[in-house]
Formats: structure tokens, sequence, C-alpha cells
């Protein structure tokens, strides 16, 4: 008699999690470790926003909440998703969660039915498929690589879609390639979606970090894709703000909004009371210069790893508009990743994430979310692994 559902049985662990986990046991150990895995900002939460949660913790701002959020909270998300998005969205289409992960677990299991078909870009991040597949959806997964910067074409849009396909996960910027669409792909791939029944989940966390193209919410392309797009976002990537899982969901459709506070409510109830005050700081106009700050960083840091990758014999990175992640090509040297970052990491005590576990062999993922000085030894010690192999 086997004790696990066989929902639960096909379950995978984050790969992201479990390498970023390991390289902290490691350090922990006494190993010399650089650390390219972990998807989190390396800065600290800006101190507006951590005065924030003193003060509610001080005034004894620690009960139950409302399932889906104070008001004062979703309003500021409203706000937030006006001024810089340009979307209008009334507090009442607005959830907040756990992380955008629960946002996106919670849409999951609300739009998708048994045998639904939902589409994936690959590379894509690892939890998408997992989540899709424990809601009952199938997996319809679009290949990308390095030849199209990652991104999909209209053309392979409109071949993916069936009379079954419920959803579209479109990332931009994108993790694990850091691509970011422009305007005009967006409403080109918005020209397939029309007079369909396809809904789009825009996950939207990395929106703040781009470094070359202006970012564009997807739900902003027109009315036909405010009405068939669920935005998802949250403050952990763009203000440092990992631990504190706060992540939000907006949508004009109410029913999903009802069904998903209703399994919030069976579930995990409200999230953290104290995050909830401290997200209204990390949403508001004030948190900017802290922004700018951490893009500004990023972006050197960028420049600096994309030159060098490329001057090493065997390997080769597309220069990424958006997010902190470069999605290096190791096909030259080797066709398992798994293998590539093992070794590297026994070898070099350098942590990266094996391409596979986006969907997409023949790369490693790594983050440059670290210090300069991590990023320069670090690069020193996969140029020395990749001479030896
Ligand atoms: N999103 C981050 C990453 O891809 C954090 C880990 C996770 O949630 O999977 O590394």
């Amino acid at each position: 008699m086997g004790v696990l559902s066989k929902r639960a049985g096909q379950l995978a662990e984050s790969i992201t999690i479990a390498i970023t986990t390991l390289a902290g046991e490691l350090k922990r150990e006494g190993r010399d470790i650089i650390s390219f895995s972990a998807g989190e900002p390396d800065f600290d939460t800006p101190q507006q926003i951590k005065n924030s949660a003193i003060d509610a913790i001080n005034s004894g701002f620690t009960k139950y909440t409302a399932v889906d959020g104070i008001p004062e909270l979703k309003k500021a998300v409203a706000d937030k998703l006006k001024r810089e998005n340009g979307l209008i969205y009334e507090p009442k289409h607005i959830i907040v969660s756990n992380g955008a992960k629960h946002s996106i677990f919670n849409l999951f299991q609300t739009i998708i039915d048994d045998g639904d078909e939902v589409i994936i870009p690959s590379p894509y991040w690892v939890t998408y498929p997992e989540l899709v597949v424990y809601s009952g959806g199938k997996v319809v997964e679009i290949k990308t690589d390095d030849s199209s910067n990652f991104k999909i074409t209209p053309e392979q849009l409109k071949n993916a879609i069936t009379p079954k396909t419920k959803l579209l996960v479109l990332t931009s910027p994108s993790n694990p390639t850091g691509a970011v669409y422009s305007r005009d792909e967006l409403v080109a791939l918005s020209e397939v979606l029309k007079n369909t029944n396809v809904f789009v989940a825009s996950d939207e966390m990395y929106e703040k970090l781009v470094y070359d193209d202006k970012f564009i919410s997807t739900a902003s392309i027109s009315e036909d894709m405010y009405n068939r797009t669920i935005t998802i976002n949250g403050l952990s990537k763009s203000v440092a703000m990992t631990g504190w899982r706060f992540g939000y969901l907006a949508t004009p459709h109410l029913e999903l909004i009802t069904a998903m506070r209703n399994l919030q409510s069976q579930s995990t109830s409200n999230i953290n009371s104290i995050t909830q005050k401290a997200s209204i700081v990390g949403l508001s106009a004030e948190i900017a210069p802290e922004v700018e700050k951490m893009v500004k960083a990023f972006h050197e840091r960028r420049d600096y790893a994309v030159s060098r990758i490329n001057s090493i014999d065997g390997l080769s990175v597309v220069k990424p508009a958006g997010a902190f992640y470069l999605f290096v090509n190791i096909s030259k040297i080797s066709n398992d990743s798994m293998k590539f970052s093992k070794d590297l990491l026994n070898n070099e005590g350098v942590a990266v994430v094996p391409g596979v576990g986006f969907g997409a062999e023949g790369y490693i993922r790594m983050s440059f979310a670290t210090s300069m000085k991590n990023i320069e030894n670090g690069l020193n010690r996969l140029e020395k692994f990749v001479k030896s192999i």
C-alpha cells in the first residue's frame, strides 16, 4: 500500500531551491563556495520597508487579516499597476498571496481542469510545468533557444494552440533567460490569441530589472489582452524582499478572484500581517531610488559577466535584456548540464543551476545577483574548469 497520492508522487523538488540550499550547506561545512544559483538579490531590504514592519509589530498589527489582503494593500497594488504599468484594476480585482509562486499555484488550481492544455515557452521557470501537472493540466512546450533570443514567434504560438488550450504562461523578463518581449512582439502574439479562448498568465516578477528594453505589461497591449490576461507580480526581486513572501495577482474576472480567495481561506488564510504593512511601502513611488541603485549594480555586473563568459572558449551567452540571469550555452563542451554543474561544484566550488531543470539541455543558469568580487572569482574558476575538460 503506497502512502503517497499519485499527485504528490509525481511532484519534483524545485531545482533552483535545491541547489541554493546545497550551496549554503557546503558553505556552512567550511567549503569555499561561490554561488550563482540563487534567484535572490544580494541587497538588503530597504530600511523604509523594514521600518514599516517594525511599526506594525509595535502597534500590535499581529492578528488575522482579510484573506485576500488588507484594503490599503490592495489599493497600493492597484495604484502601482496604474502608475507604473498603465493598468486599471480595482482593489476587488486583486488578491495577495505568499509570494508570486503561491499566486501561480492558486491560479493553476482554479483555472485548469483535468486535461486542459497549458502552453509554456521553454526554457521556463522550473515551477510552471510541475504546478500545471499537479493541477491536472497537460504541458505543451514551445521550444526556443539562443538563436531566437529565447523568444517564441507568433507562428509557434499558433501551432501550439488546440481546442483544449486554456492558458499561455508568459514571463517577461524571463527567468531563466532574461529575454524581454517588446511591445511589437507582444502585439504580434496578441493577434494570434484574438478570437481564441486562451487566457494568459503574465508573470512580471522581474519588470523593474531591465537594462536595454522598456518593460511592457502584457495586459496593457489592448482591451482584448487586458480581458484574457492574469497579471502576476510581487516585490521579491525588484525590492529585495524574497523572504517576506509577498505576491499578488490581478484579473478582471471576479469569479477567479473569489475561487482563489476560497482556496486561500481553506489553506493558508491571509499572508503575514507584518509583511502586508511593509509591502505597502515596497509598492510606493518612494522606493524608486533604492530600486535604481540595485538595477545600476545589476547592469554593471551583467555587462562584465557577459563579456567574460563570451571570451571563454566553448561557452557563449546571449546578453540578457532583463532579470539577473545568464543562460549560458555549454553545448560545445557538454550535453549533460547536470553532470557539468555537479563537477563544477565539486572541483571548483562554483554553484550553478543545470539547464535541464528549465527544460533546456546544453545550458546552465548563472545568477548575477551576487557581488562583483564573487562574479570575478567565480568566472575565473569557471574558466579554469572549462579549460580542464
Ligand atoms: N525564483 C527564484 C529562482 O528561480 C527563486 C527560487 C524559486 O522560487 O524557484 O531561483
